[in-house]
Formats: structure tokens, sequence, C-alpha cells
């Protein structure tokens, strides 16, 4: 039988007990606390930086529909943005992973 422990004196009682029978103390009811899932916040992180790594790579191609006002460097069509879009691949695996309770 499962016993629990009063808060005020520390004496063990039932587990159906509303009152301690030592100090007479209304002995709380047990909550229980459910542990929500991890890595939702990588995960939205993760797409948002894929979705702003995508959309800025299209429209900064030569090859954009729409021409930009100004000049582009090469180094950020190049490096910078494909680099954006994996980090945010990387983040969205990653909150999976916590997701699934992996780690
Ligand atoms: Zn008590």
């Amino acid at each position: 039988m499962a016993r629990r422990q009063c808060a005020y004196c520390g004496e063990f009682v039932g587990e159906d007990v509303k009152q301690c029978p030592s100090c007479r103390e209304a002995i709380a009811e047990r909550v229980e606390i459910r542990k929500t899932p991890q890595g939702g916040a990588e995960i939205r992180r993760g797409l948002l930086y894929m979705l702003l790594g995508a959309t800025f790579y299209y429209f900064t191609t030569p090859h954009s529909p729409v021409p930009m006002p100004f000049p582009i460097p090469p180094v950020v069509t190049t490096y910078m943005l494909p680099i954006l879009f994996l980090l945010g691949l990387g983040f969205a695996i990653i909150g999976g992973m916590r997701r699934m309770g992996l780690f």
C-alpha cells in the first residue's frame, strides 16, 4: 500500500487519508505534473531560418525574376545563404530529435 508523508509533522499516513491523525492538518491532494515535450522552439527557429535562406537565395541569384536594385556580393549567394539554410535544417532536426525524446 502506498503511503504519503504529512507536510507539517512528517508522519506517514495512508494514501486516502484527508487529514493527518497526529497534527490534524489537511493533507493536500497529489498533483500530477506532466512533462511537456521539448524541442518546439528549435523546430520553429529552424524552419524560419530555412525559409529566410531559401527566400533570400531565390531573390538574390542572377536569374531571379525580380532584379535587385543593388548588387549582391557573390559570397552571399555562394556561401552565406546556403549556410543559413543548412543551419536551419540542423536546428529543425535537433528540435525533432528532442521532441521525440532522443536527447
Ligand atoms: Zn501531520
